[in-house]
């Protein structure tokens, strides 16, 4: 479960973006809305974040003074998320340390995208506890696997090859290289027991079994929609 924090004046557009992430991640984000700089600051200050997507035209201050409140003592992933896309605008968000910049209009795949790559490298790469790809998402350290935020029980083998197309998102996973990660050298049955594995996999992950492709005569890969 990841808690994001989203700071728009614009209702509508407040809305809709919360609305998407909380429904694209599957019910693991939790979106924490907000309308302008001091709501986003007693929010920031109430719970602990995983990433925060800001505007940067705001009533109050704005999301460059905003950006640096937040980071002040904090690692916070930022993402800003502006109708100005002048390069000063650009290269003062990413001086501030923004992680990302994305201008309006926008496409909201797009953001959710850019906003799970954020929380992949802050979380991922100190622990790597959690992997997400749209309702799917691997508990590393719990050993499970969750399809649209409910729990679902896959055998030992299965959730590694879960685990290892989530890590390798985007890039094909050869049967011979998935028989030698998860069952060692000195197997000697077919490469065909992985196939067996994956369809078991497929059946588990429900509508999200789309993303996992068979790549003809090489392997596996999940890919990201
Ligand atoms: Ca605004």
């Amino acid at each position: 479960m990841h808690t994001i924090l989203l700071v728009e004046d614009e209702r509508t557009l407040r809305e809709l973006v919360g609305d998407y992430l909380t429904r694209r991640s599957g019910g693991q984000w939790r979106v924490l809305p907000a309308a302008d700089g001091g709501e986003a600051l007693l929010l920031a200050a109430s719970q602990p974040l995983d990433l925060a997507i800001l505007d940067v035209m705001l009533p109050d201050i704005d999301g460059f003074a905003l950006c640096r409140e937040l980071r002040s003592g904090s690692d916070l992933p930022i993402l800003f998320l502006s109708a100005r896309s002048a390069e000063e605008d650009r290269l003062r968000g990413y001086g501030l340390g923004a992680d990302d910049y994305m201008t309006k209009p926008f496409s909201q795949a797009e953001l959710f995208a850019k906003a799970a790559a954020l929380l992949r490298r802050s979380k991922g790469e100190m622990g790597r506890d959690l992997l997400v790809s749209g309702g799917v998402a691997v508990d590393i350290p719990a050993h499970a696997a969750l399809v649209d935020g409910r729990r679902v029980d896959l055998p030992p083998k299965e959730l590694a090859i879960l685990r290892l197309l989530l890590e390798e998102r985007g890039r094909v996973l050869r049967r011979e290289d998935l028989l030698l990660r998860l069952w060692g050298w000195d197997y000697e049955g077919s490469d065909r027991v992985v196939d067996t594995h994956v369809k078991n996999l497929r059946r588990a992950l429900g509508p999200w079994a789309r993303c996992l492709k068979t790549v003809f005569k090489t392997g596996y890969k999940w890919e990201e929609e």
